[in-house]
């Protein structure tokens, strides 16, 4: 794309999934985009850890019927992504089954009461010999969600990484940065620095989250399981080659490391899946820290020229498709059906009369 005058200059501040995506959906703009990571690319970030469940109806208890219909609308979005890409992203739309052990199936029941009121379609209950017969030793029946899908997170930001790198008109350097340093320098700051943005948003806190991938070459899955547990919802994803990842742990707080309870439950609910867990081969153990807002639902903020985007909590591969979209559309001046939602009313569907909002929950 030709440079000319009139292009307006766009910097991204963050390179985890909601920044990199973004940028991937800025590229065919005429602008000039700038992006920045203090960690490189791909940098070490909770975006990297995570396990890229798509997964709406998991989470409907803490969603209004609006988020579940946004999440239908980006999982299409990463089906159309992955069937472009150069590279296998291990997406897959199998849908996902809960199971519980006998003591934890009152966790089970309670879902299915709520999402059988919540939404009556989106479940049912199957004989888990029919659709993971690895599993058929240990658990009878189960909740089949069909419309769930995941994706593998590294392989897409490799995929988004390598494709920018291929544009005359974006740029991508390691370095760090605040918006306010660059606001005098750009036409828009686009502010997706994850947990750092703490000091210009008050609310927001981390909550952490801990995982692991396993080798084991005993054992298959069709489709991520979530294993009904007290204390975190767990799941196991998936991977090509006999790769599981469990995750993950949901702990209110800002230290990093993996605790040894920690790794103890989620090895151990491994191996309550199926005994050939107990020779499997560790691959590694991580941390991330999720940017969470009160509510646990992300929201996009504006203050002049900065639009930061945060907070999407257990959702960021779930829901960045449509925060990037209603980010660029914002920008553009164009009307986006999500918009409404993602500012918390701040801004409606047509909003070709831009103001200036003074940012909520400004320190
Ligand atoms: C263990 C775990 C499992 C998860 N599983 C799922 C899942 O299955 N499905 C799902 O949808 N979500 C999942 N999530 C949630 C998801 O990972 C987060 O919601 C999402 O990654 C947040 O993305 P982000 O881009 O806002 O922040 P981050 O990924 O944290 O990225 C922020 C980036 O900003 C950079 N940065 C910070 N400050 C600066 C600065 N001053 N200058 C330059 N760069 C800066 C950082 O280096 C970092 O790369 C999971 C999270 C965890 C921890």
């Amino acid at each position: 794309m030709s440079s000319t005058q009139n292009q307006q200059k766009i910097a991204i501040i963050g390179a985890g999934i909601l920044g990199l995506l973004t940028a991937y959906r800025l590229k065919d703009e005429n602008i000039q985009l700038d992006l920045y990571d203090q960690g490189g690319f791909p940098a070490p970030c909770a975006s990297y850890v995570a396990g890229g469940m798509l997964a709406p109806y998991s989470e409907i208890e803490h969603m209004q019927p609006e988020w579940v219909q946004a999440s239908l609308d980006a999982i299409q979005y990463w089906q159309e992504f992955a069937k472009n890409s150069k590279t296998d992203l291990d997406f897959a739309q199998n849908g996902s089954i809960m199971i519980a052990h006998a003591p934890d199936r009152y966790i089970l029941e309670r879902f299915k009461d709520h999402i059988s009121h919540a939404a009556p379609q989106a479940g049912q209950n199957v004989n888990i010999k029919d659709y993971e017969p690895m599993l058929k030793e240990r658990f009878h029946d189960g909740l089949f969600l069909h419309q769930e899908a995941h994706i593998n997170p590294r392989h897409v930001m490799d995929e988004i990484i390598s494709t920018l790198q291929e544009h005359e008109h974006i740029q991508l350097f390691k370095k760090a940065h605040t918006p306010s340093e660059l606001s005098d320098k750009y036409d828009h700051i686009i502010d997706c620095r994850g947990m750092n943005a703490q000091n210009d948003l008050a609310n927001l806190r981390s909550v952490k989250g801990e995982l692991a991938i396993v080798r084991n070459p005993e054992f298959q899955l069709s489709r991520p399981v979530r294993l009904m547990h007290p204390r975190y919802p767990l799941y196991i994803v998936p991977r090509k080659d006999n790769i599981f990842m469990i995750g993950a742990t949901q702990i209110e707080s800002d230290g990093q490391g993996v605790s040894l309870k920690s790794t103890m439950e989620l090895l151990s609910a491994l191996y309550s899946l199926h005994p050939s867990f107990g020779e499997a081969e560790i691959i590694e153990i991580k941390d991330g820290l999720r940017p969470s807002l009160p509510d646990n639902l992300p929201q996009i903020f504006v203050e002049d020229n900065i639009i930061r985007l945060n907070g999407s909590f257990r959702h960021g591969y779930l829901l960045a498709p449509i925060m990037a979209g209603a980010a660029i559309d914002f920008i553009m001046m164009r009307d986006n059906a999500h918009i409404n939602i993602l500012t918390k009313g701040e801004i409606h569907e047509n909003h070709t009369q831009r103001q200036s909002l003074k940012l909520r929950g400004a320190a």
